[in-house]
C-alpha cells in the first residue's frame, strides 16, 4: 500500500493532499463566506468555529497544502505578504535587536526602518549571506530574529539558511526566510534549520496575477506561533474566502510551473552571458556567480524563475528595453504564468541600492525561445 505520507512535491499539490468532500464527494472544496457559525444551545462552540476573523475553512486546504509541501508543523495564510511578514516582527517585543538584509524586498525594508523602528524594534541591515558580518552583527541574548531572504530581490543574492540557522540558533536569535522565490519546490528552508518561512503567495504559490496573499509556516506549533497567529486575527490580517479558493486552485500547478519558470530563466540566463548588450547576469543558477555553490547546494531542481540583467548602455537603454518589448509584460510583481519586466530602480526611488542599469524577470511559462528573442530585439531597438 502506498505510503502517502511519503508523496512528492507534485502529487501532494496536484492532488490537494487527496482531499474529498465527504458530503458532495467533491474533489475541490466549497467556498465558505460566512462570517459567524452556530453556538452550540449549551453556549459552546464545539466545531471550534465562532467567527471568520478567528478561522476559516475556506483557509484549512491551502494551509494544509503548504505545510505538508513546506514539511511545517503548521501554516497560515494572510491578507498579504506584507501581512503575514509583519506579523513576524510584531510578535516581537519592543527593544528586541532584529537583523535583516540589506538588500531585500523593498517595501519589507521600507516598513522595518521606519515604522518598525518607530514601535521600538532596534533593526539593523546588514549582508546577511555574508557569515562573517552576521556573525559579528549578532548580540547573544538581545537579537530576537534573523530576517532572511533568498534568492533576494532584486539581485538574487544567496543566503546559506542552514549556517545562519546554526550561528543565529546559538546566539538565542530565531531565524525566519522569506522563501517567496525558491518556493517549496527548490528549497524547504524549515528542514535547513529556519524556524519560520514566509511567502508572498501572490507570486509563485497563487502563480496566476489573480490575487494578492502571504503565508508563514512554522518548525513548531509554540507560543511564538499562537501569537503570530493571534496578531492576524486581532489586526484581522485574514485572506478572504474566494481568495483562499484561488489560492488553493493555484497551488495544485505549483510544481509544473516553477520548474518550467526555473528552466526559462536558466535558459535565458545562459543567453544573454557574455552578451555585447549586457554587462552583468545576476541569476544564482550560473555556475560563476557569487551564490552558486550555497544554491546549488540548497536549492533542489532549479535556482528559481527570477533573474536581472545589467544594460551595458545604462538606464534610458534599460528603461527603453522595458518600453519595447512586444510579449514580454512591463509590470511590477513576479511568479505568474505570464512574464514580467521591470525597471527596479525607478519603482524603489533614489534611495534604492539597486543599480539604475538593471532590469529585473520574472520568467514565466511561455515558449523561452521567443521570450529570449523578445529580448534580443528590445535591447538592439533600445542601443539603436
Ligand atoms: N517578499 C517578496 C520577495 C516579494 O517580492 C513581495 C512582493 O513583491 C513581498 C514579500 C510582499 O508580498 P505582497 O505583495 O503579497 O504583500
Amino acid at each position: 500500500m502506498m505510503d502517502k505520507s511519503k508523496l512528492s512535491a507534485a502529487s501532494i499539490a496536484a492532488q490537494a493532499l487527496g482531499w474529498v468532500d465527504p458530503v458532495t464527494r467533491a474533489v475541490t472544496p466549497a467556498i465558505h463566506p460566512s462570517s459567524t457559525y452556530i453556538r452550540d444551545p449549551d453556549n459552546q462552540y464545539r466545531s471550534g468555529r465562532i467567527y471568520a476573523r478567528d478561522n476559516n475553512p475556506s483557509f484549512d486546504q491551502a494551509e494544509a497544502v503548504l505545510a505538508a509541501l513546506e514539511g511545517a508543523a503548521g501554516a497560515a495564510v494572510f491578507a498579504s505578504g506584507m501581512a503575514a511578514a509583519t506579523a513576524v516582527f510584531l510578535a516581537l517585543a519592543p527593544g528586541d535587536h532584529v537583523l535583516a538584509p540589506k538588500v531585500m524586498y523593498w517595501s519589507l525594508r521600507n516598513w522595518l526602518v521606519t515604522e518598525a523602528t518607530r514601535w521600538g524594534l532596534k533593526i539593523e541591515l546588514v549582508d546577511t549571506h555574508d557569515i562573517d558580518a552576521l556573525r559579528a552583527a549578532l548580540r547573544p541574548g538581545e537579537t530576537k530574529l534573523v530576517w532572511l531572504e533568498t534568492p533576494a530581490n532584486p539581485l538574487w543574492t544567496v543566503t546559506d539558511i542552514a549556517a545562519v540557522a546554526e550561528t543565529a540558533h546559538a546566539a538565542g536569535a530565531r531565524v525566519a526566510v522569506d522563501s517567496t522565490v525558491a518556493t517549496p519546490v527548490h528549497t524547504r528552508p524549515l528542514d535547513l534549520g529556519a524556524d519560520l518561512v514566509m511567502h508572498s503567495a501572490t507570486k509563485y504559490l497563487n502563480g496566476h496575477s489573480d490575487v494578492v496573499a502571504g503565508a508563514l509556516v512554522t518548525a513548531r506549533d509554540d507560543e511564538t506561533w499562537q501569537r503570530i497567529k493571534r496578531i492576524r486575527a486581532q489586526h484581522g490580517a485574514i485572506l478572504g474566502p474566494f481568495e483562499a479558493w484561488l489560492l488553493l486552485r493555484g497551488m495544485r500547478t505549483l510544481v509544473p510551473r516553477v520548474r518550467q519558470a526555473s528552466a526559462t530563466a536558466l535558459a535565458i540566463a545562459e543567453h544573454f552571458r557574455g552578451h555585447e548588450l549586457v554587462s552583468a547576469v545576476l541569476y544564482p543558477g550560473l555556475q560563476d556567480a557569487p551564490g552558486h555553490a550555497v544554491a546549488a547546494r540548497q536549492m533542489q531542481g532549479g535556482f528559481g524563475g527570477m533573474l536581472s540583467l545589467r544594460v551595458k548602455a545604462g538606464a534610458a537603454a534599460a528603461i527603453a528595453t522595458a518600453a519595447t518589448v512586444e510579449l514580454w509584460k512591463r509590470a511590477t510583481s513576479l511568479g505568474g504564468v505570464e512574464s514580467l519586466i521591470e525597471h527596479r530602480a525607478s519603482v524603489e526611488g533614489p534611495t534604492s541600492p539597486v543599480p539604475d542599469d538593471l532590469l529585473r524577470l520574472s520568467a514565466g511559462i511561455e515558449d523561452p525561445a521567443e521570450l529570449i528573442a523578445d529580448l534580443e530585439q528590445a535591447l538592439r531597438a533600445a542601443v539603436a
